[in-house]
């Protein structure tokens, strides 16, 4: 079942040049965004528990190596999964943690212009190719478009620089909510809450002993909140708990 939610569209609705005009339009965002972090903050804390900004900043260069092997997957019908383990893409992230600023930045801005051009030279066979990603999902090669506008709109909030979820477009949050809910949908973890998004339908999940928690505000703050970073832009449901997503 698909609740409607707030934001009208999806991502997956839009023609591939709106995808790719979004995609570049929030890696755009990443890469200024890091080149205005002073070396000296390279080192300090982001939204995510343990990780400097270096770490982040490397994992989203990592990120999207790690998709161009998709394409290569795609193009080639050769297996190249993203990461060869869930240790090797830790290992990745922890060593480059410790590179200087610098190489960071070099590595986020040659990765994504890499990728970005794999993307605008792939034919549509491969496009239409099936890949699997690093948790297991079997999805078309198209998808690496979401994937990574997932990845870098999120993470440019991540970076703790004073960006907010607003100003993430809105089929971005729309889409990043519905991925959440269906998650949470599968896993059974969402039972008893009710999400009210300014101007959308209400997302209901099925309730157990009939008590239901209110989450409610505009759809930023509720995919803030979804992704369990936060309540400040919430109207009600501060204290409820965010099921666990990824
Ligand atoms: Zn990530």
């Amino acid at each position: 079942m698909t609740a409607p939610t707030s934001g009208g569209e999806r991502f997956a609705d839009l023609s591939r040049t709106e995808r790719q005009t979004i995609v570049a339009a929030g890696t755009d965002r990443f890469l200024r965004a890091v080149d205005d972090i002073a070396d000296t903050e390279f080192t300090g804390p982001t939204l995510l528990s343990g990780w400097t900004r270096s770490h982040l900043i490397g994992h989203v260069g990592h990120n999207a190596t790690a998709l161009t092997r998709l394409l290569d997957w795609a193009e080639t019908g050769v297996r190249t999964p993203m990461y060869a383990s869930p240790d090797d893409r830790n290992r990745e992230i922890d060593d480059s943690a410790r590179w200087e600023p610098a190489r960071l930045r070099d590595l986020v801005s040659h990765s994504a212009t890499r990728l970005a051009a794999r993307w605008d030279a792939l034919d549509v066979a491969a496009w239409h190719a099936q890949v699997t990603t690093a948790q297991g999902r079997t999805v078309h090669a198209e998808e690496t478009l979401w994937m990574r506008t997932r990845e870098v709109w999120i993470h440019l909030v991540d970076l703790d620089i004073g960006v907010d979820f607003t100003a993430l477009p809105r089929v971005v949050l729309a889409s990043v909510l519905a991925d959440i809910t269906a998650k949470w949908r599968a896993a059974g973890t969402a039972d008893g809450l009710a999400l009210h998004v300014d101007g959308g339908e209400p997302i209901a999940f099925p309730t157990g002993d009939g008590a239901v928690s209110h989450v409610e505000g505009p759809l930023p703050g509720v995919v803030q909140w979804a992704s369990g970073r936060g309540s400040a832009l919430l109207r009600r449901g501060h204290d409820v708990r965010a099921p666990h997503w990824l």
